[in-house]
């Protein structure tokens, strides 16, 4: 039997939710995973690009650059069909620079009052940056925006979030319930079977 090589990925993120995440669906491939917590001295990455692939792809380059390991970057936005997809790659700063999840929340219900058309997306981008260069890995969650916050559970928009085939928002299902259809896991699925075709190579 052959011994496969352990791999180490960095992870740019020290958000623990994002990083059990990414460990339940890497579970059984040779990988170490290292959070930017293993590297006090990795410098802030300003998210100023235009599109979430250049947020994603800055944050992984950068990181790669410093710590010479293949790193993992992600960028996630809402994108609401009636308001031309916004607020998309400025979903965290939607109400201004200052604002925080609830600010932004709040300008949303706002800004659709009284719309009909609520139908909306969650997109993340996963960047891959590797000695062979950078890839990308999408992932998708169609839903509509509620008229009211509903929930506790969960970040950032989910009591607005109710995806397609539900009645309840993501902030009121348990996380295991959000992981299986988000569109943060289903990025990070499609990045598991491109890494375990690297792993898989090695052998
Ligand atoms: P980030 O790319 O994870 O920094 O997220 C960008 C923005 O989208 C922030 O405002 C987050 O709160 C929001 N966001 C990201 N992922 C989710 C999610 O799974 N549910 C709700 N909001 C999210």
């Amino acid at each position: 039997m052959t011994i496969p090589n352990t791999h180490t990925v960095v992870i740019s993120t020290k958000n623990k939710h994002k990083l059990e995440e990414i460990h339940a669906i890497m579970t059984n491939l040779p990988v170490k995973f290292l959070s930017l917590d293993a590297f006090p001295g990795a410098p802030e990455v300003d998210e100023d690009q235009n599109t979430l692939e250049g947020n994603a792809a800055k944050k992984a380059e950068t990181l790669f650059k410093v710590t010479g390991h293949s790193t993992i970057a992600d960028d996630t936005g809402l994108e609401v069909i009636a308001l031309d997809d916004a607020p998309g790659v400025h979903s965290a700063r939607f109400a201004g620079p200052s604002c925080d999840d609830r600010d932004n929340r709040v300008k949303l219900l706002q800004m659709l009052q009284g719309a009909n058309d609520r139908r909306a997306r969650f997109r993340t981008v996963i960047a891959f940056a590797s000695r062979s260069g950078t890839y990308f890995f999408e992932g998708v969650c169609n839903g509509s925006i509620a008229k009211e916050e509903r929930g506790s559970l969960g970040f950032g928009y989910d009591s607005l979030f109710i995806p397609d085939g539900f009645t309840t928002t993501f902030a009121e299902m348990a996380a295991s319930e959000k992981n299986e259809i988000s569109h943060r896991s289903r990025a990070l699925k499609r990045f598991a079977m491109y890494f375990s075709g690297i792993v898989e190579g090695d052998q």
